[in-house]
């Protein structure tokens, strides 16, 4: 009987329906599961106390960090079992068939350091792997029709993330860290509305793939709000991952199937979708890497900003945009001019991601240029105080020979980029005042949509986040090996040379201008950080029209169109997560209140005054 068939048999042997009132709460399970079915623990998206903290997106994965933390555990700690958390609750944003950057301050030698969990591509891949051998043109539409493939699926980080952050500065093992999310994928956790419509909306095509229909739409529909759902396959395969680590997946039995899934997705045969197969071979998986490259580091108002450094465009971006603003004082007293500053740095530094950033282990990234104040000033200059520069904005020169006289920002080229709810982000703080911010990703909702037969985790489409077109100039171009440009930002700050602050957020390429945002928001227009991350925001990734909540063109659209700037609105933009350390080790934990569903953060002790 093969892997999923067992689970099955298991689901249907121990089925129990418990109703509520409202008749609303279904078990499906084991009879242990229906015994003492779960419930939903409550949401709460600010929390104040001291002894450690948590901050994620769902309230299942921000108490099992807690627990950790109350248990004895450090930062790291509560950050993987948090995270492996999100892998079973949240398994459409992230989970051990992605990647991520993890990024840690260690309180006992003061350093920054980061994980760099980023998925790879595999050495066999071609450079015209997103042009569809039949028209000779890019996939199209490129999603579903790319996504859903075993093309996009890039060599998974996460599990070597998890064991390489405990290593360097962790004090549990992986298989400790592991069990409270092993428990939750075998006990399960009660489906709420995101859940639901995440599955919804991926119906279509997790339905062409046999083994994701059968995890994530059982009896061909996504799982009801309310009722319960298990996933025993990644109960099993978290305790695999527990007892023999990261080679668990990149070697032996379950590496021969992510292969099998990649190169030939198990499709039911009923789909349109295209679902061309992959080039990963059994080589790639025992090959990947973890690296540890240091975070970038920029100086904003006395602040000390750590982030990650490529392949993610996140630290190099925010950090390019924060030396621009800090060329000018930013007040709440002037919103309209804080605001149009803030558009214009973030689009000045977005055309200089574009033309710059890519893997830096295969192509050369000016990066001490793009965050040097010569070349901050430089762009700041081009920023017309009275109107907003005509978009997109022209690459700029980060040569080191920088002007003093001011020209006018010239046009340049539109890259069209992403804007998905994708992806994840958990921060974490320990009583001894180690820290994490750590986003995780399988790329667009549901990732390429193929769950590996009988192992309950999806894999990643994350090659996408390469350039569609290979072009020999593109720093962003396909290579075999290397790892695709990303937006993600886990960033933490000191002040005086102590931790102060950890965000980071999903949300594709908005995700930059989302941490930036908070940042101008907390620092410069003085909000509280509950109010810094529920603001409606705005997202200017060098384009005709700024990207912005509906929210926010209410509030400040009269203030900045009569400066020029236009706007198009998603309906949102991110879903943050951040902590910030207050006087006397006490703690302010906050996570988004509405988007997504809101997110939870957690406190060990909390209360205002202890
Ligand atoms: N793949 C994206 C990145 O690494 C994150 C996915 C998303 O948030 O949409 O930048």
């Amino acid at each position: 009987m093969s892997r999923s068939a067992r689970s099955r048999t298991r689901l249907a042997a121990g089925a129990a329906a418990v109703c509520l009132a409202g008749g609303l709460l279904t078990v499906v399970g084991s009879p242990a599961a229906a015994d003492h079915p779960p419930t939903a623990p409550p949401k709460d998206p600010v929390a104040i106390g001291s002894g450690g903290a948590v901050s994620s997106v769902d309230p299942n994965a921000t108490q099992i960090g807690i627990d950790v933390l109350r248990s004895g555990g450090n930062a790291t700690d509560a950050a993987v079992a948090t995270a492996a958390a999100l892998g079973v609750t949240e398994p459409y944003s992230a989970g051990i068939g992605g990647g991520g950057f993890f990024v840690h301050y260690d309180a006992d030698s003061g350093e920054v350091e980061t994980v760099d969990g980023r998925e790879t591509a595999p050495m066999a891949m071609p450079s015209d792997a997103f042009i569809d051998p039949a028209t000779g043109q890019p996939y199209a539409p490129f999603f579903p029709n790319l996504v859903t493939s075993g093309v996009s699926v890039g060599v998974p980080g996460t599990a070597s993330t998890w064991e390489t952050a405990l290593d360097n500065w962790g004090s549990m093992s992986l298989r400790k860290a592991l069990k409270p999310a092993t428990k939750l994928a075998d006990k399960g956790f009660v489906v709420d509305e995101t859940f639901h419509q995440q599955t919804n909306d991926n119906a279509e095509r997790f339905a062409a793939i046999e083994s994701t229909a059968d995890l994530y739409l059982p009896d061909g529909a996504a799982p009801p709000v309310g009722s319960v759902f298990r996933n025993p396959d990644l109960a099993d395969t978290y305790e695999l991952l527990g007892r023999h680590g990261p080679d668990a997946i990149l070697e032996g039995p379950i590496a021969a199937e992510v292969v099998d899934a990649v190169q030939d997705p198990p499709t039911t045969g009923e789909s349109d979708l295209p679902v061309p197969p992959g080039f990963m071979e059994l080589s790639d998986l025992a090959d990947y890497e973890v690296r540890e490259p240091d975070p970038t580091r920029s100086d904003y108002r006395g602040l000390d900003i750590y982030g990650m450094a490529p392949p993610s465009s996140g630290g190099s971006t925010v950090g390019e945009a924060l030396n621009i603003l800090e060329t000018t004082e930013l007040s709440p007293t002037n919103l309209a001019d804080a605001l149009h500053r803030y558009l214009e740095a973030s689009a000045l530094a977005f055309a200089d991601r574009g033309a710059f950033l890519g893997d830096s282990d295969f192509v050369d990234v000016p990066l001490d240029e793009l965050l040097s104040d010569g070349f901050a000033a430089e762009r700041a200059c081009q920023i017309d105080p009275d109107a907003a520069a005509m978009k997109p904005l022209a690459v700029g020169e980060p040569d080191g020979d920088y002007e003093t006289t001011c020209e006018e920002a010239a046009p340049g080229a539109d890259r069209p980029d992403s804007e998905g709810l994708s992806t994840t982000h958990l921060t974490a703080v320990d009583r001894w005042g180690n820290v994490v911010a750590y986003t995780l990703t399988i790329e667009q909702t549901g990732g390429s949509g193929i769950v590996v037969p009988g192992r309950g985790f999806i894999l990643n489409n994350e090659l996408t986040d390469f350039s569609t077109v290979f072009n020999e100039a593109d720093p962003n171009r396909i290579q075999p090996g290397k790892r695709p440009r990303s937006s993600m930002s886990p960033t933490i700050v000191l002040k005086d040379d102590e931790p102060w602050l950890a965000l980071g957020s999903p949300g594709g390429s908005t995700i930059i201008t989302t941490v930036l945002q908070m940042l101008v928001n907390r620092v410069d227009l003085e909000m509280s950080l509950p109010d810094a991350l529920a603001a409606p925001r705005a997202s200017q990734r060098n384009t005709v029209n700024v990207s912005a909540e509906q929210e926010f063109v209410d509030a400040y659209g009269s203030l900045l169109a009569p400066l020029g700037h236009t706007f198009a609105s998603p309906a949102e933009i991110g879903a943050a997560t951040a902590i910030e350390m207050l006087p006397e080790g006490r703690l302010l934990a906050a996570a988004e209140p509405v988007r997504r569903g809101g997110g939870d953060a957690g406190v060990v002790r909390p209360g205002r005054d202890d």
